[in-house]
C-alpha cells in the first residue's frame, strides 16, 4: 500500500519495500522540480526523509550508466550503494526505473525514454549492477514510475519501424502508439528479472486523474519534471 505525503507544497507518493524507499513526485500544488531549482527543495528533502545526499545525473536522452561519487556527470542511469544516499530521475512522459538490490544495498534510477528503452539503457544498467557491483538478478527489485502510457503516446512511423526492426515484440505498437511499458517489461524479462520481481505506478502522466504529473506531450514547453528517487534506510 503506497503512502502519501505531502512536505509544504510537494505531494510524494512512497512504497516502501523491504528497506528500500521509492518515491514518486506529483505535480499537485505547486511542485515544479527541474534540474535549475532542484537545490531549492533539496534540503528539505534530506531532512524530511533522513538522508544524507540526493544525486541525479545531467539527462541527455543518451545510454549512457553512470556511477555516482559525488559529482553530477552526464548520463541517463546513475548507479551508487550505501545507506541513506537516494539517487534520482527527472522526467515528464518518459519512463523513470528505480532499481534496488536489497542485499547489497546498490540503488539505481534510469531515465528511458522513447530513445533510451530502444537503446536498452534499463538492461545495460542492470548488467553494470551484476559486473560492477556484484548485484545478482534475484534480489533486484524494479519499480517503473509513472510514465506516458500507450493511451497518449502516439509516435511517428518512423519511431514504430525502428521498434519492430529492432526486434521488439509487435504488441508494442497499439495502432500509432507506442507502449514504453511493454517494452520495458520484454527487456526485463531477457534479464531474467521475473514479474514478482517488478512493481509499477500504474498512472499515465498525460491523463491520470487520480494523481496529477508533469506531462511534457501536455504542457510543452511548460512542463516541470516529475522526480523519482530511491533509497536504503
Ligand atoms: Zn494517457
Amino acid at each position: 500500500m503506497s503512502e502519501v505525503l505531502k512536505i509544504e507544497d510537494y505531494k510524494f507518493i512512497i512504497d516502501k519495500i523491504n528497506k528500500g524507499n521509492f518515491v514518486f513526485s506529483t505535480s499537485e500544488n505547486h511542485l515544479n522540480i527541474n534540474i535549475n531549482n532542484i537545490n531549492e527543495i533539496k534540503d528539505s528533502l534530506i531532512d524530511r526523509f533522513k538522508i544524507k545526499e540526493i544525486a541525479y545525473s545531467k539527462q541527455v536522452h543518451s545510454d549512457i550508466v553512470i556511477d555516482f561519487y559525488g559529482e553530477i556527470k552526464q548520463g541517463d542511469a546513475i548507479i551508487s550503494t550505501g545507506s541513506k544516499l537516494a539517487i534520482g530521475v527527472f522526467t515528464a512522459d518518459c519512463v523513470p526505473i528505480l532499481i534496488c538490490d536489497y542485499k547489497n544495498k546498490t540503488v539505481a534510477a534510469v531515465h528511458s525514454g522513447w530513445k533510451g528503452t530502444y537503446s536498452n539503457i534499463l538492461g545495460k544498467t542492470i548488467n553494470k549492477m551484476i559486473k560492477d557491483y556484484k548485484c545478482s538478478s534475484e534480489n533486484i527489485i524494479v519499480y517503473i514510475g509513472p510514465h506516458i502510457h500507450s493511451c497518449c503516446y502516439e509516435v511517428g512511423e518512423e519511431i514504430r519501424n525502428k521498434f519492430l526492426e529492432a526486434g521488439f515484440s509487435e504488441d508494442v505498437i497499439e495502432g500509432n502508439n507506442l507502449n514504453l511499458n511493454k517494452c520495458i517489461k520484454d527487456q526485463l524479462s531477457e534479464m531474467k528479472i521475473n514479474d514478482s520481481q517488478i512493481l509499477e505506478m500504474p498512472y499515465c502522466t498525460k491523463c491520470s486523474k487520480e494523481y496529477k504529473f508533469h506531462s511534457y506531450r501536455r504542457d510543452n514547453k511548460s512542463s516541470g519534471r516529475n522526480f523519482s528517487f530511491v533509497f536504503f534506510d
